[in-house]
């Protein structure tokens, strides 16, 4: 079997990263598997354990980091987040295409790993930085000091776009996620 391709979806919090996922695994013909992370922070209202996050302590992420189970992972406003090694492997292994979707600082942690010829690494930003703000102020799940936390982390983020290999600008997702599914469909075609 083929393996399937790692395909890394990176932006600042609030630009709409979820909701282009959505649409893409929708689309049943790139035959994608979306990597489920750990994470130390609650779950927002509606958040599903193993659907959006396995939601662990803090202490079982440090005793995960310990065992090598993470291909990357960071601190990311106050809490852990992390991508399992043997998920992702697995259903690669198993030809799917594997969506990772993370922010910049574990993102630059696979990009320097990577081989190239299986891998894709996107950048998904906003229109503009207004706009970015917009979005995650309408989300309306954070307090006053956490979307400024979010705000100050997506300047940092916004200014390391260049390091992956596309930058698609999400104006509207359905736009954004076809942009990507071409991208996609150009490598599976190599
Ligand atoms: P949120 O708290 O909004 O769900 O996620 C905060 C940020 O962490 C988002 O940019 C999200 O893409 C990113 N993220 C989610 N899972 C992971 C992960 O496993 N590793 C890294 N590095 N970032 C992640």
């Amino acid at each position: 079997m083929k393996k399937g391709l790692l395909i890394i979806i990176s932006g600042p919090s609030g630009v709409g990263k979820g909701t282009v996922r959505n649409y893409l695994m929708n689309d049943k013909s790139l035959n994608l598997a979306y990597s489920v992370s750990c994470t130390t922070r609650s779950p927002r209202q509606g958040e599903k354990e193993g659907v959006d996050y396995f939601y662990i302590t803090k202490d079982e992420f440090i005793k995960r980091i310990n065992e090598n189970r993470f291909l990357e992972y960071t601190q990311y406003c106050g809490n852990y987040y992390g991508t399992l090694l043997d998920y992702v492997d697995s259903a690669r292994n198993n030809g799917l295409n594997m969506i990772v979707e993370i922010e910049t600082n574990g993102a630059k942690q696979v990009i320097s790993k990577l081989s190239g010829d299986k891998e894709l690494s996107i950048f998904i930003t906003a229109p503009s930085f207004n706009e970015l703000e917009n979005r995650i102020r309408k989300r309306a799940t954070e307090t006053e000091e956490k979307i400024r936390e979010r705000l100050e982390k997506a300047k940092e983020e916004l200014k390391l776009a260049k390091l992956y290999d596309y930058v698609v600008v999400n104006t509207t997702p359905e736009e954004c996620a076809l942009q990507i599914k071409n991208i996609i469909d150009d490598k599976l075609s190599l």
